[in-house]
């Protein structure tokens, strides 16, 4: 890549990334912004929708003795089953294990 390249990659007006099956948005997008207003609103308001399902559904299963996550029946004191359980600590220690590695680089 040359300089040039460099320099019009950066001054090149950023299109919308967002993309719905065979449709793409590529609107203009704001500096420094990855999606048109027009996208950035609609994420936003279906990601706010889906969280409050989300919530709801995780307190009722709770109140059910269920696994907030897959729906079976948790294990006593736990808010999940044992499945959901040992994956979500698993994923936690190897995201724990990844940013030790990053910062053990940087020192
Ligand atoms: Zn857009
Ligand atoms: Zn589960």
């Amino acid at each position: 890549m040359t300089i040039g390249d460099d320099d019009q990659w950066r001054t090149a007006p950023t299109r919308c990334s967002l993309r719905i099956k065979a449709w793409r948005c590529s609107r203009v997008a704001p500096p420094g912004r990855k999606r048109c207003p027009q996208c950035n609103e609609r994420t936003q308001r279906v990601n706010s929708r889906r969280t409050d399902a989300l919530r709801e559904r995780y307190a009722q299963r709770k109140a059910g003795g269920m696994c907030a996550y897959c729906g079976r029946v948790a294990v006593d004191r736990y808010a999940t089953c044992t499945d959901c359980r040992l994956r979500r600590s698993k994923n936690w220690y190897a995201r724990t294990r990844r940013s030790e590695r990053l910062e053990s680089s940087l020192v």
